[in-house]
């Protein structure tokens, strides 16, 4: 049987954090669907397609990884594609609290599946997409931490 894991984000936009975690978690199961999450609560600054069009780039060549969308329950999202495993990364104790409440909401909404949780390389936990956001809104240099695609269209973006 194929195991397939989401790794489900906001992804705005997609840093070498997330690059990390994606490396890792496709060594542990055999389909990994990276899903950005469509959240009408948030007011992005990437569009959903440029976010997905962004990971492609960067993620072009890691076999058995799959860019998405989804709106809607993380928990239906999973059953209807059938994956088993949500994966998220923990940089921090604060990270914990949040991601902690989430897994057992989401295990509560669907019991078959379980949350996995992976550190990152140690140069890349104090990354945020957030942090990423506010260096290239200054006109900071932020290619160490993205891909050169999303260094690009960050710039794009600020240009405006
Ligand atoms: P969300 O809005 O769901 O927090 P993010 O795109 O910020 O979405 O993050 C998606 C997942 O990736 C979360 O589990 C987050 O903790 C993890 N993550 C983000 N940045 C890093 C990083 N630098 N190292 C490891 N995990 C990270």
């Amino acid at each position: 049987m194929k195991r397939t894991a989401i790794y489900p984000g906001s992804f705005d936009p997609l840093t070498k954090g997330h690059e990390d975690i994606i490396r890792r978690s496709i060594k542990l199961v055999d389909r990994l669907i990276v899903a950005v999450a469509i959240n009408p609560s948030k007011q992005p600054l990437l569009s959903v397609d440029a976010r997905i069009a962004l990971m492609e780039t960067a993620l072009a060549g890691v076999e058995g990884v799959e860019c998405r969308s989804f709106d809607g329950l993380l928990a239906d999202f999973a059953r209807a594609n059938d994956a088993t495993v949500v994966v998220r990364g923990l940089r921090a104790v604060s990270d914990f609290e949040f991601e902690f409440q989430m897994a057992l909401m989401n295990r509560k909404l669907h019991d078959e599946l379980e949350t996995i949780f992976l550190v990152p390389a140690l140069n890349q936990t104090f990354l945020s997409s957030s942090l990423v956001r506010e260096v290239a809104r200054f006109g900071g240099d932020v290619s160490s931490f993205v891909h050169p695609a999303v260094a690009e269209a960050l710039a794009e973006v600020y240009a405006k």
